[in-house]
């Protein structure tokens, strides 16, 4: 989170001078006050989902490009790709880059245990040529990489 917090205040002010917007204009364009503008960039907040899809379409740069990452973001809860619609938040409303909204909701996390997130994967995921067993397998192996698991291991 601290890192993306600095990599998004640093993004937020480098691509608003580079379009020659002062705080106060920005703010103006997607309907922030300029203090908000102003703690955004000092990295003391982090900006909301919404805010987030405002600044990407004013700057024109993807939501990744905001948050200071050239590759794609992972939930590091369940491997699925983040994106605008799929990013939690904070409860004070601040996005959160780590984890999607459905494993990370009103500041906690849904799934307490490997086993309870594989479970739910393994009914809900199409399995292809999988068997159940093979799906628990490969499901286990690929999330004990995410930094939650490994984190609470
Ligand atoms: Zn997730």
């Amino acid at each position: 989170m601290t890192t993306f917090i600095t990599k998004t205040a640093d993004s937020i002010k480098t691509l608003r001078l580079e379009k020659g917007l002062t705080q106060e204009e920005l703010g103006e364009e997607i309907f922030v006050s300029r203090q908000a503008v102003s703690r955004w960039e000092n990295g003391e907040t982090m900006p909301g989902v919404d805010s987030l899809k405002e600044l990407s379409k004013v700057f024109g740069v993807t939501i990744n490009r905001l948050l200071g990452e050239p590759v794609k973001l992972v939930c590091q809860c369940c491997g699925m790709e983040l994106d605008e619609n799929s990013i939690s938040s904070e409860p004070e409303g601040g996005a959160n880059p780590d984890y999607c909204k459905w494993c990370y909701t009103d500041g906690d996390f849904v799934y307490k245990s490997l086993p309870e997130l594989v479970e739910y994967l393994v009914t809900h995921v199409p399995l292809g040529d999988f068997t159940r067993e093979q799906a628990e397998e490969f499901f286990t192996a690929r999330l004990k990489e995410l930094r939650y698991w490994k984190e609470s291991e």
